[in-house]
């Protein structure tokens, strides 16, 4: 979906009649800005209620990287937040340490959180494990995505522990689950493919929820767009590194050229779950024996990698 300053002429909002400001990939509808808003904010609505995501009096902490998919997830969910009375929100900005890049994020993330009214943290993974990102790194950039996200998970799950939360909100998009469905499935990795599911039924960690999990990227920016939130902000230097990177030019490509493929990978991750449902693909997490969080095997993937880390 793209602005209408980028595209020709664009007909009547489907909804009312008034100017359209974008058109819809998958079902060539044409909304107005107003009617955009509405739209995004009653599918996210929607799924909320369907997966029972958020309760009343729940504390959702909110994954707020600075950047546009977690940015939208804050405006709408302080937008529908009266829909469960006595919640909460609480930001969590995770630093890693990458120097030209996250700062700029954290200032963003500090001005949206200023402007909506909402707790703000600041982490870092120097809390954590000692050192920032950049110097972990060091002889080891081509594992940059990977080291990167164990780390983040955990310090984002800590902060929202020592914040009081009861689930973590992450601004996850329908293009960043189709790309994991393809990623696990490239890697023949079943277990996660039908593990993270984003639907907040976890029992072994905080509940982790997706509220945006069927919201495409376009449609995020154009909702922004609207809002007159949308900007361009730095890309992370290791970008270059991840393997997610590859899958997102393959899969845009393909939605482009058949749209609705994304929704159709989600759909087929649903049914692979129901048919894993209660099969040894399922079994509950072990607990680490150094630090007591769920994890697959022996130790968890923190306490694996400060072990490769420090060796
Ligand atoms: Fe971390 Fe990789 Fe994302 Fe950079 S691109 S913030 S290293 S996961
Ligand atoms: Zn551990």
């Amino acid at each position: 979906m793209e602005p209408r300053a980028a595209r020709e002429e664009l007909p009547a909002c489907a909804c009312c009649g008034e100017p359209a400001v974008v058109c819809q990939p998958v079902t060539r509808r044409h909304l107005c800005g107003t009617h955009l808003i509405r739209d995004v904010e009653e599918r996210v609505l929607a799924t909320i209620q369907e997966y029972g995501q958020i309760h009343s009096g729940d504390r959702i902490a909110v994954g707020l990287s600075g950047g546009k998919d977690s940015t939208a997830l804050l405006v709408i969910l302080s937008r529908l937040l009266p829909a469960w009375p006595g919640s909460s929100l609480v930001a969590i900005t995770v630093d890693e340490g990458i120097a030209g890049y996250r700062a700029d994020t954290i200032r963003a993330a500090e001005s949206l959180t200023k402007r909506l009214g909402v707790e703000h943290r600041i982490v870092t993974f120097r809390d954590l494990i000692g050192d920032n990102l950049d110097t972990l790194l060091i002889g080891r950039e081509t594992q940059a995505c990977t080291i990167c996200g164990i780390l983040r998970k955990k310090t984002l799950a800590d902060a929202a522990q020592a914040a009081g939360a009861t689930a973590i909100a992450t601004g996850h998009n329908l293009d960043d689950e189709a790309q994991s469905v393809l990623m696990n499935a490239f890697r023949g990795d079943l277990p996660r493919l039908v593990r993270t599911t984003g639907t907040g039924t976890s029992t072994a960690f905080l509940p982790r929820i997706k509220p945006l999990m069927v919201i495409p990227e376009k449609e995020i920016a154009s909702y922004l767009f609207v809002l007159d939130l949308f900007s361009v902000l730095p890309e992370c230097p290791y970008t270059k590194y991840a393997l997610r990177a590859e899958v997102r030019t393959l899969l845009s490509d393909y939605e482009c050229r058949h749209p609705g493929t994304m929704q159709h990978l989600i759909e087929s991750k649903r049914t692979i779950e129901r048919y894993c449902a209660g099969t040894p693909v399922m079994e509950p997490l072990h607990r680490c024996l150094e630090c007591g969080d769920p994890c697959s095997g022996d130790l968890c993937q923190v306490c694996r990698l400060r072990h490769s880390l420090l060796e």
